[in-house]
């Protein structure tokens, strides 16, 4: 079986895990803030704040925002039913805002349309890894003077018009779920400039007590004080110490994942009844951005701002009017041992939403249509180039 995503474990992350299960700290020791350390540095942020999985640093950038009952939080449908979930830990209310037909990103214009007098934040998803129009987003976050958090957790790896995801949203959020760029197993991270934010987030990450286990070891204090009702979203050493070994081959990784990008482009093209995703303008394809990558050991000629696609996911749209059903794409191609996948059924339309918030079909009728033509191929770093022909002469086949 070829599965859709699959983690790269190499010896030397082996090495520094069992250094650490060796050591004297297996939690709350010196290598979350190296982990963290080592994170900010590669997306450019001022500070990142590690936790236990991806849905916890969702909730602990929620909480670090202020968002309270009632408060009104955008988000859009297409996406992991955690990106919503946080809101609702809070008692916020996620109002769910169409995603664009072309690439089924969230639609700035939508977003304006509804922002209420009780809307405090927006989320937007880098689906797939393509990173959103930041800059038009903030300019409405600007203007209604609400907060700009990204759930990057497909886009670490990507760059927004040369600044890295996690260094261009006032938060951002990343998992590192094993299908993810980089893993720890389980574990999730929030970066951010604000320091405030920051200070909130390791707080409320350690049961809302404002000192960690360590901090008194070292003062010979017993003595802690809980400020707020806060959670156990701690990491442990071993984890961030993965995490730090897994981060030195993002760079190659993502090249790897453009390059397998690159290869199922040209071959989709040749299907008539597969549709990609479209790229936003200024977003690079997988093939550009390995010339330029190739290109640029050495000399940087070009020097127009350029986004790129960190590749999380790969996936095709089959067209609705082709007359291919998904469900029977899907199956076959299942049946030939190609693990493909959907991403995402709409959030709104999850049984819970619909019982609690009261949403339903219709509310967004762009990802509720594109929905029914997704299919995730597989895609990491590990798949060969013979692996990409596989699943390409499967899926021809499949469609016949
Ligand atoms: C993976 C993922 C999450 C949740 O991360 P976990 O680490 O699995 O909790 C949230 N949002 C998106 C878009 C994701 O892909």
């Amino acid at each position: 079986m070829i599965p859709y995503g699959r983690h790269l474990i190499d010896d030397q992350d082996i090495k520094a895990v069992v250094e650490v299960l060796q050591s004297d700290w297996l939690t709350t020791g010196p290598r979350v803030g190296e982990f963290e350390e080592a994170f900010a540095e590669t997306v450019g942020a001022r500070h990142a704040v590690a936790v236990n999985n991806g849905t916890a640093a969702l909730h602990t950038a929620i909480y670090a925002l202020g968002i309270e009952p009632g408060d009104e939080v955008i988000v859009p449908p297409m996406t992991f039913a955690a990106t919503a979930n946080c809101i609702v830990y809070q008692d916020g209310i996620p109002v769910f805002v169409d995603v664009d037909p072309e690439t089924l990103l969230i639609d700035p214009d939508q977003v304006e349309k509804k922002i209420t007098s009780r809307t405090k934040a927006m989320i937007a998803v880098d689906y797939t890894g393509q990173p959103c129009d930041y800059d038009v987003l903030r300019q409405i976050a600007e203007r209604h003077g609400i907060a700009l958090l990204s759930d990057g957790c497909h886009a670490l790896g990507a760059k927004y018009k040369d600044r890295a995801i996690g260094s261009v949203a006032d938060m951002t959020v990343f998992s590192f779920h094993p299908v993810k760029h980089i893993t720890t197993g389980e574990g999730g991270l929030v970066t951010t400039s604000d320091v405030n934010w920051a200070k909130r987030m390791r707080i409320f990450r350690n049961h809302g007590i404002t000192s960690d286990h360590r901090q008194r070891e070292r003062q010979s204090s017993w003595f802690y004080e809980m400020v707020d009702l806060g959670y156990n979203y701690r990491m442990t050493d071993f984890q961030c110490a993965l995490g730090t070994s897994q981060l030195k081959k993002l760079s190659e990784w993502i090249k790897r994942r453009n390059e397998i990008a690159a290869i199922y482009d040209k071959m989709i093209s040749e299907i008539r009844c597969l549709k990609p995703l479209c790229l936003r303008p200024d977003v690079q394809s997988a093939s550009e951005y390995i010339q330029r990558e190739n290109q640029s050991q050495g000399n940087s000629a070009s020097t127009k701002s350029k986004s790129n696609h960190a590749y999380h996911l790969y996936v095709v749209r089959i067209a609705a009017d082709s007359g291919r059903e998904r469900a029977k794409v899907f199956a076959a191609l299942r049946n030939a041992g190609i693990g493909v996948n959907v991403h995402y059924i709409p959030v709104h339309l999850h049984p819970y939403y619909q019982k609690r918030f009261g949403t339903e079909i219709g509310m967004c009728p762009v990802a509720e249509s594109a929905y029914e033509e997704l299919l995730s191929l597989p895609m990491y770093p590990g798949l060969s180039n013979e692996d990409v022909h596989t699943v390409v002469s499967a899926l021809r086949e499949a469609l016949e």
